[in-house]
């Protein structure tokens, strides 16, 4: 699974970098960006997007079909 972020709709409250620091990180801009998609196990993934108050957090499966929202 992989994760990305869509800026245009983050709102920065940061949900996804208090669940996965080490996947999501705060660019210049206050808006979340993935800075390691290989850091995340699945689970962690789908809570962070779960989480996320406007779903920004697009999920992708390893062919790159996407599976959440
Ligand atoms: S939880 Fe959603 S809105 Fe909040 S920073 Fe992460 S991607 Fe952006």
């Amino acid at each position: 699974m992989k994760a990305r972020v869509d800026k245009n709709v983050c709102i920065g409250t940061a949900n996804c970098v208090a669940i996965a620091p080490e996947v999501f990180q705060l660019d210049n801009h206050g808006l979340s960006e993935v800075v390691d998609p290989n850091a995340g196990t699945d689970d962690l993934l789908r809570e962070a997007a779960e989480e996320c108050p406007v779903q920004a957090i697009i999920l992708e499966d390893d062919s790159g079909k996407q599976i959440y929202p």
